[in-house]
């Protein structure tokens, strides 16, 4: 009686397991059918796991998690990669765990002042803007800007009038405080910290179905800047960079060095220049930035969506879906 009921046990548990090894064959075969991807990141910086709390740390995974989602969403149900792009970066640029929209780090006068850039690497047209205080979603005034104007970009109050006058959501400029980007304003002003230890900044990078990469980047800048001043973020070849002739990139860091060493437009170079690969030119371009002094990440798509992250400082938020449908999140040195 016992050895009956043992075997059949064993055949059921047989059973279990070639059905589920089935699955799997079929799940990595759907996987394989995939030529989409979809990258992001939160920013790069002082992201020590022992400066977390569990809390923190889940909030942060769940935040890329959603919007790694939603831009992949956009890719599974036939959309292109500047939608994705787009609506990735929504969902960072409305959380206040970001230094992008709600969340923006402030200017030594006390404001949030909100670059972003965006870029079709089909067309190779983009659009960008710098220094806007009331619109809630820069990134799709980026893209506005690319598709509604004859202009690349737009600064300040004249971006502004832009914005309102193509009906873009419009916020009162208290709606980007945030009590850590305040304190993070006073720790800089009172010389606690030389400079912002944690950056923040936005961006996406995608390949559709249709074979066509998109890059886009959104911030709030480096806390206590002056005189307006703008960083890498909206500076197309700079901070944001797509050709579907190579890849797709967006960065992150202290914008200065990026702006220098030209890392989006870069690393696309290398690949169709050199023949480098994407990671080896992500690499290279990091390097480039860490010998000028400077530090910070990016990430980058290729044209057959090959995923590469790259970074010089303790962390970088970020996440992908790769072709075969893997998630993966990330925010310390592996
Ligand atoms: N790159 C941005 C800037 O310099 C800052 C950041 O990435 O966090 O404005």
């Amino acid at each position: 009686m016992l050895t009956f009921r043992k075997k059949n046990m064993n055949k059921i548990i047989l059973l279990l397991i070639t059905l589920l090894l089935l699955n799997c064959k079929s799940e990595q075969l759907k996987g394989e059918e995939n030529n989409f991807a979809i990258a992001i990141h939160g920013g790069a910086g002082t992201i020590l796991k022992q400066n977390m709390t569990p809390e923190q740390e889940s909030e942060y995974r769940n935040t890329l998690e959603k919007a790694i989602r939603t831009g992949h969403d956009v890719l599974k149900n036939g959309g292109t990669s500047l939608e994705a792009v787009q609506k990735a970066i929504i969902v960072m640029e409305d959380s206040p765990l970001f230094n992008a929209g709600k969340g923006a780090v402030f200017t030594n006068e006390g404001k949030n002042e909100l670059d972003a850039s965006i870029m079709d690497g089909k067309t190779l047209k983009a659009g960008a803007v710098a220094g806007v205080t009331v619109v809630k979603n820069p990134i799709v005034l980026a893209y506005t800007i690319m598709e509604k104007s004859p202009h690349v970009m737009l600064t300040n109050k004249g971006a502004e009038a832009f914005a309102k006058e193509q009906g873009l959501e419009i916020v009162d400029p208290s709606y980007f405080y945030t009590e850590k980007a305040f304190k993070a304003l006073e720790k800089v002003k009172n010389k606690e910290k030389e400079k912002d230890s944690k950056f923040g900044t936005v961006g996406c990078v995608a390949l559709d179905k249709y074979g066509n990469l998109a890059a886009g980047t959104s911030t709030g800048g480096m806390t206590n800047k002056k005189w307006n001043r703008v960083g890498d973020s909206p500076i197309i070849g700079a901070g944001t960079y797509a050709n579907n002739k190579t890849c797709a990139v967006s960065s992150t860091g202290w914008g200065e060095f990026f702006i220098r060493a030209t890392v989006a437009h870069d690393i696309s170079a290398m690949m169709e220049y050199k023949k480098l690969k994407v990671n080896q030119a992500t690499k290279e371009a990091i390097n480039k930035v860490a010998n000028l002094g400077g530090d910070g990440g990016v990430i980058a798509i290729d044209k057959k969506g090959n995923i590469s992250f790259d970074f010089n400082t303790a962390g970088m938020y970020r996440a992908s879906i790769d072709k075969s449908g893997k998630l993966y999140i990330g925010m310390y040195k592996e």
